[in-house]
Formats: C-alpha cells, sequence, structure tokens
C-alpha cells in the first residue's frame, strides 16, 4: 500500500513524503519469526520459557488437552508433559497457549464433524484452564485438506499451514541459512519444534538452539519476532487495509479501512512515512498523541487498524531542504 502525497500552500509546494505506507512487518522490519511448539513438552516450560523471557521474545505453544490430562493424571508417557499451570503462567507472561487438537486427532483420518468436536472441546479446555480462547489453531501430524482448514479456520486468525522443522536435523550452519532466507525473502518463516534435549525430534545438542536465538537477538533491529496469532493478526490486516488520504492545509488526514472481523483483527499496525530529513511530525488518532519514530530516511508510528481518522500535521520546518 504506497501513496504518493504532495502538499501545495500558495507558492509554498513540496513533496511532504516520498510515499506512505503500511509496513509489512511491525516496525517495518525485514522479516518475521514465529517460533511454534508443539505438544506441550515439560522442557517448553523449564528451558523454553526461561530463555525466551530472557531474550524478549514471545513464542507459541500448540497443546493437546487430553495430553496434559494424561499426563497430570500418571498416565504413562514418555515424554514428560508440561501442566496447565505451567502454560498458564506462560500465558500471564504474554506467550499463545493455543489449539492443536484435544487429542492430536489427524484431521484428515477421521470424519471432518469428529474433528470439530475435538478441536472444540480442546477451546474450551485452553478458555478454563489459561482463560482465554484460543485463536489460531495448529493441524496434528500438519495434516490438513481444503474443507479442513475452512472448518479449522472459523472464528481464527489463522491456522499453521506452513512451518520448518526445527530440532534433530538443525545445525548452526543450516539455522543461519533460515535466517537469511527470511531475511532476503522479506518472509515470515514459522519453525515448528518439538523436545529439545528429549523427546520427539529433540536437537543433537541443546546449543544449537540457545545459539541460534542469541543470533536472532543480535538482528531484532530487522527480524520482527512474535507470536504466531500476531503476526497472523498483523499480516492480514497489513494485506487487507485501504487508506482513504486528504490533505487540509498543514495536515493530512488519513482514514483506515478494514473491513475483517474487528473483535480479531486489532493488532496495532506500522505506517511509514518515507522521506529523508524529516525533523518534526506530530501525530493523532481518536483524540490521542501517537508516538512517532524519526529515523534519517523515515517517519513511523502505531495506529489502530480499526480506529478513526488519523491526523499528521506538520509544519515548515518539518523536513531538512
Ligand atoms: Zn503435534
Amino acid at each position: 500500500m504506497i501513496f504518493n502525497l504532495a502538499f501545495c500552500t500558495g507558492v509554498f509546494c513540496q513533496t511532504a513524503a516520498d510515499s506512505i505506507y503500511v509496513a509489512k512487518y511491525k516496525a517495518d522490519k525485514q522479516c518475521a519469526i514465529s517460533y511454534t511448539f508443539d505438544d506441550a513438552h515439560l522442557e517448553h516450560y523449564t528451558l523454553v520459557f526461561p530463555k525466551f523471557e530472557k531474550l524478549g521474545f514471545k513464542a507459541t505453544f500448540w497443546v493437546n488437552g487430553k495430553t496434559i490430562e494424561d499426563y497430570e493424571k500418571g498416565l504413562p508417557n514418555h515424554t514428560p508433559r508440561a501442566s496447565w499451570k505451567n502454560l498458564k503462567i506462560m500465558a500471564e507472561h504474554g506467550h499463545e497457549i493455543s489449539n492443536h487438537g484435544w487429542s492430536h486427532k489427524n484431521l484428515v483420518n477421521f470424519p471432518l464433524e469428529e474433528g470439530r468436536v475435538d478441536i472444540e472441546r480442546n477451546d474450551s479446555a485452553i478458555l478454563a484452564n489459561i482463560g482465554e480462547r484460543p485463536i489460531t489453531y495448529c493441524y496434528p501430524n500438519n495434516s490438513k485438506s481444503p474443507e479442513a482448514i475452512k472448518m479449522a479456520s472459523a472464528n481464527r486468525i489463522g491456522t499453521r499451514t506452513k512451518q520448518f522443522q526445527v530440532g534433530s536435523n538443525s545445525t548452526t550452519e543450516n539455522l543461519n541459512c533460515l535466517i537469511d532466507t527470511f531475511l532476503t525473502k522479506r518472509e515470515w518463516g514459522v519453525p515448528m519444534i518439538h523436545g529439545i534435549t528429549i523427546g520427539y525430534d529433540a536437537f543433537k545438542s541443546d546449543s544449537i538452539f540457545w545459539n541460534h536465538l542469541d543470533k536472532v537477538k543480535t538482528l531484532e533491529n530487522k527480524i520482527w519476532v512474535a507470536t504466531f496469532r500476531d503476526v497472523a493478526a498483523y499480516t492480514a490486516e497489513q494485506q487487507n487495509i485501504k487508506l482513504e488520504t486528504i490533505q487540509k492545509g498543514k495536515n493530512w488526514i488519513i482514514k483506515p479501512v478494514l473491513t475483517l472481523d474487528k473483535k480479531l483483527f486489532k493488532y496495532p499496525l506500522t505506517m511509514v512515512l518515507q522521506k529523508n530529513g524529516i525533523r518534526k511530525l506530530s501525530v493523532k488518532q481518536d483524540s490521542k498523541k501517537l508516538a512517532v519514530e524519526i529515523l534519517p530516511d523515515k517517519a513511523m508510528f502505531d495506529f489502530d487498524p480499526n480506529g478513526e481518522e488519523i491526523i499528521i500535521t506538520t509544519t515548515v520546518g518539518s523536513f531538512e531542504r
């Protein structure tokens, strides 16, 4: 979404911004990564959660209620599992606890209605134990059909349809290559991770994964690390938003128009004004002043995609000449 704007007052005329657009990713970063952890391994709580907290990253954990409850009841399971209590603590720290089916039912091997009941049972269990109904979904065994995708996507922001396996086959080199690919292609990468030191697809050495995360942290100015829920919402909004622009004197008025379900799609979007030498800019939406970040070649701010008009005020001297 790119606009070329110019504003003229009397004899004074200048291009106010070379372009105004809604950034592909939050804060106009080059790519996004959502780390997703499947099947509620206990290590997701004991190892992954503290590491992510230390780095300030948020992740998504796809859980099966039946696996958690069977493990809590002491039923045999070769992999230790997280408890609802563990998962609630993670959710309280901003991580996403979401739906991977109540009993890990492969949607392609069962009648669709059975799959729907299994998904809804897990929605209810997560709501009861975590306090929030999931708004994303992950297909057990990554098995899906067009009908299953349609059914599982109802009333959700998104479902995991594309992922990269990260685990036993991962090396420092191929994880570095993965980062390069996301950056070069400006992609949203979704690593799928199971065991860390034990269990299905565990790393040969967990340090491979921790070092990878440390490297991503050093590239934080280019990579947006966020939950699947947040990136799914952002990208859907970014692809669907329309901006109506009017220029009134020294103000630009931009009305965001988003026709997606407001209850689900309400993640703030980043607007970018591309121009060298911006010195001062005042931005308001819904009578509130928005925080503007000014960089040498652009200014940017986050706005409410379902909010009212955005009023951008410039004054003479707002730009270096
Ligand atoms: Zn699974």
